[in-house]
């Protein structure tokens, strides 16, 4: 299934994707969840109806409705750095032994076709196509093996990254949670509708010129890997969301550097689970 979180008329809602519609889950029935962590948290018990639904439900056109992110306040958004081998070597690095670990914060999060700011303070912003994953399953001290029935779903995500705030200090937190620069959707595709994520074609273009160009099964470090170690640490909760890193291509590998300037348009897309797009501006 794909739940997308979407505004029609002034009013957001949740609602199915079928092709081009979206069939709101409001249709399906009136006493569902409207905010999609809601919708996790009770997910096994709502899941039996909500896969009743189909395409013939009434719904309204995918293209008149403005998809929003899937989860406007994840409680946690966590991302991992250096996790594909042709990025690491761009970067000039070694695969690290530990999993290097950063934050974004809320106000990152963007909707899947809005703009994306270039900051007043710089000029280095630049792209990470990455696959998102959705934490379904709350737990702590979760397994390797247990870590599939932990994942809600998956999106596609951008990384945005503003590379001299963020390589100024250790720390690369602050390069990374500019306003807007965490967009993912363009909704969540679940996880049982996918299976293994780690065979997705992974891209992302800039004004219709590729840039980067991989496979999640370069993935360093897996989605489990990831959640085992995560949840060593912290509990996670249903709709905490997990950027997995990036592969090769980003703008500050390149000779001479290439940054995203006003009116570049950055798509990223994963197989099966879509693309999202921003047009880059200058911040107002
Ligand atoms: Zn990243």
């Amino acid at each position: 299934m794909k739940i997308a979180a979407f505004d029609h008329d002034g009013v957001a809602a949740l609602g199915l994707v079928f092709e081009d519609k979206i069939v709101p889950l409001a249709a399906i029935s009136p006493d569902l969840p409207t905010d999609m962590v809601d919708l996790i948290a009770c997910w096994p018990a709502v899941k039996p109806q909500i896969e009743t639904a189909s395409a013939d439900l009434p719904g309204i056109a995918l293209g008149s409705a403005r998809l929003l992110a899937p989860i406007a306040r994840p409680g946690k958004i966590l991302a991992i750095g250096l996790n594909y081998a042709d990025h690491i070597a761009e970067s000039g690095l070694t695969t690290p032994e530990e999993q290097v670990w950063f934050c974004k914060h809320q106000t990152s999060i963007g909707a899947p076709f809005d703009p994306v700011e270039r900051p007043l303070v710089s000029t280095q912003l630049d792209y990470e196509v990455e696959l998102v994953a959705i934490i379904g399953k709350a737990g702590r001290h979760i397994d390797k093996a247990e870590a599939p029935d932990h994942v809600f779903g998956y999106c596609v995500g951008n990384d945005f990254s503003v590379r001299d705030w963020q390589l100024a200090t250790p720390q690369w937190m602050l390069g990374k949670s500019f306003d807007g620069h965490g967009p993912f959707g363009p909704w969540i595709t679940t996880a049982d509708a996918i299976g293994d994520p780690h065979r997705l074609g992974i891209r992302c273009l800039v004004n219709g010129e590729q840039r980067q160009g991989s496979n999640t099964s370069n993935l360093v470090f897996s989605v489990w890997d990831q959640i085992e170690h995560l949840s060593k640490a912290m509990t996670l909760l249903p709709g905490d969301i997990i950027f997995t890193g990036t592969p090769a291509g980003v703008g500050v590998a390149m000779d001479p550097k290439r940054f995203l300037r006003p009116g570049d348009v950055v798509r990223a897309e994963i197989d099966e689970l879509g693309a999202i797009e921003a047009v880059v501006i200058d911040e107002r």
